[in-house]
């Protein structure tokens, strides 16, 4: 193990007990965050890195990607700008491209977004199947996005494919489609939608990710008001995404609830949706993620940055609760903030995920929107960028 000390913070976020320090210092040492504290009582370590002053904060965790997809989907969002509202079924447009992809191709179109997202300070992956939709492409999706570590999500149940009956096509997804996916992937996903899923095929799926072991996350409530919320609380769903027609009832459960309620900013905007009730979710005590849901329909961007800017200017959250949402927040939607090697946070045993602003502090992500801040980016003590 070589411990490396960074010098000289002007601001560290740590999303822990000691909250924002200022003039601090931090140690690594292998993949772990081995200490924290004010830069004066820093320990030595075998190398040193002066910061210069500026901002240090956990990277971020992107708990919502679509990153298994070939082609784009330019048209049908130039079609949207111009007047036409989103739908459901603009997926099989990626469906068609991702299946007529080879495995090498989508190899790389992955390892690309990855490479960008790190870039950018993301540390932490989710990424989800779904443009598949049939039991060979699903298989080799989830194969691949394992190839790439951190979690992946077996969304079959994406929307229906052309020919099939619904419920005929929830029993492929619940049967041999999950089975060939199975040795992938840690979660279950339903997009629980007008023109995806309704209710009783969204439990359906669910549960039979239940009966597999996975964890479980939902699609819920982003075109209209809808069961998903209330499904993913009863069956104690790690996350419900999307959120944006939600009913009193819908907050009460998320904040009464261990559901985090994961809202999707970039998505939002594309989509011309109204923005999900961020700040009475967050007043009511729900836990809040913010993630990018890079996908080539409705949120073509891994840019947590520009998420969390976003929630800032135009869902009313404080910079800093923004910055714990995309980080710690992402985590808890993950269920990786707790145990051998937590995320999220930037406190001794935490793993050494962190980025250097070029900014004095956070406020900057927002007072500076789309300005490429992330300096330079470790993950698990490796330097990235
Ligand atoms: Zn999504």
């Amino acid at each position: 193990m070589s411990a490396t000390v960074f010098r000289n913070i002007g601001e560290l976020t740590t999303n822990g007990d000691l909250g924002v320090l200022h003039d601090a210092a931090l140690v690594l040492d292998g993949q772990r965050v081995v200490w924290v504290g004010a830069d004066v009582d820093a320990p030595a370590a075998d190398s040193s890195f002066d910061v210069g002053g500026r901002a240090v904060l956990p990277g971020w965790v992107d708990s919502h990607t679509h990153l298994a997809f070939a082609g784009d989907r330019s048209t049908e969002f130039a079609a949207r700008m111009a007047g036409e509202t989103y739908t459901a079924g603009g997926i099989k447009v990626s469906v068609e491209r991702t299946r007529a992809a080879s495995g090498d191709e989508l190899r790389s179109l992955m390892a690309e977004r990855i490479r960008t997202a790190n870039v950018n300070g993301t540390t932490w992956l989710e990424t989800k199947t779904g443009y598949g939709l049939d039991v060979e492409t699903e298989e080799r999706s989830a194969r691949l996005a394992a190839e790439f570590g951190q979690d992946v999500t077996f969304l079959g149940a994406h929307v229906v494919p052309d020919g099939w009956d619904a419920d005929d096509y929830v029993a492929l997804v619940t049967g041999p489609m999950l089975q060939a996916v199975r040795p992938y992937v840690a979660w279950m996903d339903v997009f629980c939608e007008r023109g995806a899923f309704d209710e009783a095929q969204s439990r359906a799926v669910l549960q039979a990710g239940l009966d597999s072991g996975l964890g479980l996350r939902v699609h819920g409530n982003q075109l209209g008001p809808g069961p998903g919320v209330r499904l993913a609380v009863e069956l104690g769903a790690a996350s419900v995404d999307h959120c944006n027609f939600l009913d009193n009832e819908d907050i009460d459960r998320l904040a009464a609830s261990s559901t985090v309620a994961t809202l999707l900013p970039a998505c939002d905007l594309s989509t011309r949706q109204p923005f999900p009730p961020a700040r009475s979710l967050i007043d009511a005590g729900a836990t809040v993620a913010l993630a990018s849901n890079c996908n080539p329909g409705t949120s073509y961007t891994t840019s947590m940055a520009f998420c969390v800017a976003t929630a800032v200017l135009q869902m009313h959250l404080s910079v800093e609760e923004a910055v714990w949402s995309a980080t710690m927040g992402g985590a808890v939607a993950l269920r990786r903030h707790e145990g051998e090697l937590p995320i999220g946070g930037l406190m001794p045993g935490f793993r050494a995920d962190l980025q250097v602003l070029d900014a004095p502090s956070v406020t900057h992500l927002a007072y500076r929107p789309g300005m490429q801040l992330t300096q330079a980016v470790w993950q698990a003590g490796v330097r990235l960028a």
